[in-house]
């Protein structure tokens, strides 16, 4: 896909509707010199140079890289005219896009019936879904594992909830005991299982929490912000392949989020709340005097708790989708190309001397320390951000994150180390693009030398 051509041809298609509705002048206060346009976007564009390379290979860094052309193409088409999907007034075109791109995602996670919409982010769909848990479980909290995302116990204050942490076990994953203790308690009306947590990716066990539903009568909410469009590998064949339950038992829950922003190609200001009872639809209900006017079907702004929202946001997604849909040869050969990305890089760190896997990847990040004598927490998080510091401004710099683990849970997993901090911060890479499966060789060897040097 030439990008320079699509975004020619999108001027021309938008210009093209646009002269349909006879010709007007720009007002001469809009109006910009050239000259001045051209000094200003001189230090505009100067400044954007002032990033990191999310789009290179060498970038194994945090969850960031630049969407689809496919998304840019759509977005920005759909921008020049600047549609709003808060109700079918403001974007008729694009809201129908949004209903078509939102069906899909919910068929990808086998939902059968669904009420949903797309969100500016995980965070606000997340809070979309506590705010209908509170609203069917008035005055009950919510239980999230204490590697959940931190915006749940922040929207949990929000809504005015309690939120209690649930302790994980050596894999990052809910400890399920921990969890029944908690509902036995009654305080708890509604669980959030992570599929793919945003440090590690690790998946909580789903499939086995759908047991304390029925027996608690909790609802069941997954954050699969990170992670959902890795169901698109459940049970696939090779080494990406996933186990199949977790991911199965989505569709048994009572809701899902997913950010299309990370995994779907999409740039931010894209995340999305499925419901799998359209009957959650009544807690939005609210009445407008602005808006809502040419339709009597539903508008999407009636069931979301935004209310401008991007047109375009759902035109980039719904034009990727039309070329890489969420099916397992569609967008599930990307995430699978990280994936393999992964395993290959911890492969190699398996049988390094100077680098020492964390634990064993789960989706597509790799976590990983410096091996350091003598063996302490305090001389591993020392070394890891060198590391990250050096990676940078080595004349073929690498770009890593690093994430901080905690003395329990380090020692849960290295019991030989020597915890003489509270906590230590370790490497992370997240291998999101699938050129990374082409590079983590060459990754892999350069952070080595880099614990050496
Ligand atoms: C990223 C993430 C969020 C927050 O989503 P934003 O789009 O950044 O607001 C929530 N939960 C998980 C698991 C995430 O990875």
């Amino acid at each position: 896909m030439d990008l320079q051509y699509w975004l020619g041809r999108a001027t021309h298609a938008v210009q093209d509707w646009a002269d349909t509705f006879g010709p007007y002048q720009p007002h001469p206060s809009l109006q910009v010199d050239d000259d001045r346009f051209a000094t200003a976007f001189e230090e505009f564009t100067g400044r954007l140079r002032e990033n990191y390379p999310f789009f290179h290979p060498h970038y194994a860094g945090q969850m960031l890289k630049p969407p689809h052309p496919a998304a840019m193409v759509g977005y920005l088409t759909a921008m020049l005219i600047n549609p709003n999907n808060h109700a079918l007034d403001g974007g008729p075109a694009t809201a129908r896009m949004e209903r078509e791109a939102v069906a899909q995602l919910a068929a990808m996670f086998g939902y059968d019936t669904h009420l949903g919409h797309l969100t500016t982010s995980g965070t606000i769909a997340n809070l979309e879904a506590l705010f209908v848990a509170r609203e069917l479980h008035p005055g009950r909290g919510v239980a999230y594992s204490a590697d959940a995302h931190y915006t749940h116990g922040r929207m949990c204050r929000v809504l005015g909830m309690e939120g209690h942490a649930v302790p994980t076990d050596n894999r990052g994953r809910m400890d399920l005991d921990a969890l029944e203790d908690l509902l036995r308690g009654g305080r708890v009306g509604t669980v959030v299982l992570t599929a793919g947590t945003t440090g590690l990716g690790a998946v909580d066990p789903i499939h086995e929490a759908l047991l304390l539903k029925e027996r608690y009568g909790v609802r069941l909410h997954v954050d699969a912000a990170y992670g959902g469009f890795f169901t698109l590998l459940a049970g696939a064949d090779g080494p990406e392949g996933l186990a199949p339950e977790p991911w199965q038992a989505i569709a048994r829950c009572d809701s899902v989020v997913v950010d299309p922003h990370k995994h779907g190609l999409q740039p931010y200001g894209c995340g999305a709340v499925l419901f799998r009872d359209p009957e959650v639809g009544r807690f939005y209900l609210h009445d407008s005097p602005y808006t809502y006017f040419t339709s009597s079907e539903l508008h999407l702004g009636e069931i979301s708790l935004e209310c401008s929202r991007a047109g375009a946001s759902a035109a980039a997604l719904w034009l990727t989708l039309q070329l890489l849909p969420p099916t397992a040869d569609g967008l599930g050969r990307v995430l699978a190309a990280g994936r393999r990305a992964a395993l290959k890089w911890a492969q190699l760190i398996t049988t390094s001397d100077h680098l020492e896997l964390y634990q064993q990847p789960e989706l597509d990040i790799v976590s990983y320390f410096p091996v350091v004598d003598p063996a302490t927490l305090s001389g591993i998080d020392t070394a890891s951000a060198r590391i990250l510091a050096d990676g940078m401004t080595s004349p073929d710099p690498v770009f890593l994150s690093t994430l901080r683990a905690d003395r329990e849970a380090f020692t849960a997993r290295h019991p030989k180390i020597t915890a003489d901090a509270d906590s230590a911060r370790i490497l992370r890479s997240v291998l999101m693009k699938p050129e990374s499966e082409h590079h983590v060789e060459h990754i892999h060897y350069h952070v080595e030398r880099l614990t050496r040097s």
